[in-house]
C-alpha cells in the first residue's frame, strides 16, 4: 500500500515527548521535568480566566491589544515593538519561517533548547550547532561560525538545560560582531529567575540594534504554562513582518486575560520567583556538599552532567516518584519545584550517592 507522501525530513524528527508522569510504588509524584512553576495560580488570575471563559463563543482579539499595551509599558518600548505568540515557541517558529530561504542557516549552541533544531528541520533550514564550553555558549566560536548563509543566531540566556548565563558585556560584544542582515534572537524564557549582578536583559540593547529580538514567556515565572503565551520585542519593522506569520487567533481570549492579570499581579508572582531562587541556592549547596558537580544556574533548574550514568540515574529518580529530564549519555536537568519536591529529589540523589560509595 502506498502512503501519502510527506517531506522525508519528517522521518528524522523526534516525537517531542516530555517525560511521562512517573509515580513511585508509594504513589509519590514530584514533577521536576518541565521547568514549570510549582505553585497554583493566584486567585486573581483564576478570576480573570473565569471572566474570559464567558466569551469563548467569540474569536479572541486578534491583535491582543490590551496585553500588547501592558507589555510595551512594562518594558518601556512602543506597542509596535511587541509581537505575541501561543507560547514563545510559536515565536521561535515564526522567526524560522521568516528566514527559511533555500540555503539559509540558523546558528545556535549545543546543547541548548532541544526544539531549535527540530523547528529548523520543520522550516527546511539547516541548523549549525556550536558546542558549549564549560557548559556555556562559546560566543567567539559562534561569531566565527556566522557566515554568509547565516540568517538567524539563537542565544538562550540563561541556557536550557545548563542554566548558565551570558552577561551584559559578552552579549553586547557578540551582537556587535554579527552582520546587520542576520537576525539575532535572545531567548530569555528564564530571565525572571536571573539574579547575577552582571546580567542584563538584551531588551536594553534593542534601541540601536535593529537585527536583535528578545523572546519572553508567561510559562515559567508567571506560572501560565498551560495557557501558551509568549512575546517578542524587536524593531517595528521586524515585529510587523513576524506578526504576519502568527497563526490567526492562536492566542485565546482566556490566555490573553490570564496574561494581563498576571502582569497586574507581577509583584506577588515575582516574590514566588524569589522563593524558587532560594530553593535553587539550597538545592545546589546540598548537592555540591554531597560531591555532585553543579554549574551555577540562573534559571529554575539545575544541570547534572552525568554522561553514561544519566539514563540510570533518571530511572532511579523515576522509581522514587521524581520525574526529571534525562538527556541520554549527557546529563539530567532537574527543575526546582516545591521544597517537598526538591527534598524528594535530594533524597534520591543522596541514596544514589550512597549506593555508588
Ligand atoms: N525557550 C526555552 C529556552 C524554553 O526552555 C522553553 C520551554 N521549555 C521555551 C522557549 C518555550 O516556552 P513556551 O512555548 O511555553 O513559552
Amino acid at each position: 500500500m502506498r502512503r501519502p507522501r510527506i517531506r522525508p525530513v519528517f522521518d528524522g524528527l523526534p516525537a517531542y515527548l516530555p517525560s511521562r508522569p512517573v509515580r513511585s510504588a508509594t504513589g509519590e509524584f514530584h514533577p521536576l521535568a518541565a521547568n514549570e512553576s510549582p505553585r497554583e495560580p493566584l486567585s486573581g488570575i483564576l478570576a480573570a480566566v473565569n471572566g474570559a471563559a464567558g466569551t469563548v463563543n467569540r474569536y479572541p482579539d486578534f491583535h491582543g491589544t490590551e496585553l500588547t499595551a501592558r507589555l510595551a509599558r512594562l518594558h518601556g518600548v512602543a506597542e509596535d515593538q511587541v509581537a505575541l505568540g501561543a507560547g514563545s515557541i510559536a515565536l521561535v517558529q515564526m522567526l524560522f519561517q521568516a528566514v527559511a530561504e533555500p540555503q539559509a542557516e540558523v546558528l545556535h549552541a549545543w546543547r541548548t533548547f532541544e526544539l531549535y533544531p527540530v523547528l529548523a528541520d520543520l522550516a527546511g533550514v539547516r541548523s549549525v550547532r556550536v558546542p558549549l564550553v564549560a557548559e556555556r555558549h562559546d560566543l567567539p566560536a559562534m561569531a566565527r561560525q556566522a557566515g554568509d548563509r547565516t540568517r538567524l543566531v539563537l542565544l538562550c540566556n540563561p541556557n536550557n538545560p545548563t542554566g548558565t548565563l551570558l552577561d551584559a558585556d559578552e552579549l553586547r560584544a557578540f551582537v556587535d560582531r554579527i552582520p546587520e542582515d542576520c537576525l539575532v534572537a535572545v531567548d530569555e524564557a528564564y530571565f525572571e529567575y536571573v539574579r547575577h549582578p552582571a546580567a542584563r536583559s538584551a531588551i536594553a540593547l534593542l534601541a540601536d540594534r535593529p537585527n536583535l529580538v528578545v523572546l519572553r514567556t508567561f510559562s515559567k515565572a508567571y506560572g501560565l504554562a498551560g495557557l501558551r503565551i509568549g512575546y517578542l520585542i524587536g524593531s517595528p519593522y521586524l515585529v510587523a513582518q513576524l506578526r504576519k506569520a502568527c497563526l490567526p487567533y492562536s492566542l485565546s481570549s482566556v490566555a490573553q486575560a490570564a496574561a494581563s492579570a498576571a502582569l497586574h499581579h507581577r509583584e506577588e508572582l515575582f516574590a514566588r520567583a524569589d522563593d524558587l531562587v532560594a530553593e535553587r541556592t539550597r538545592v545546589r549547596r546540598v548537592l555540591i556538599a554531597d560531591g555532585w558537580e553543579v554549574p551555577p544556574s540562573e534559571a529554575n533548574f539545575v544541570w547534572l552532567r552525568l554522561g553514561a550514568a544519566s539514563t540510570a540515574f533518571g530511572a532511579w529518580c523515576a522509581d522514587r516518584g521524581v520525574a526529571v529530564r534525562t538527556f541520554p549519555e549527557e546529563g539530567l536537568r532537574v527543575s526546582l519545584g516545591s521544597p517537598e519536591d526538591n527534598d524528594a529529589f535530594l533524597a534520591a540523589a543522596a541514596a544514589w550517592r550512597r549506593k555508588a560509595r
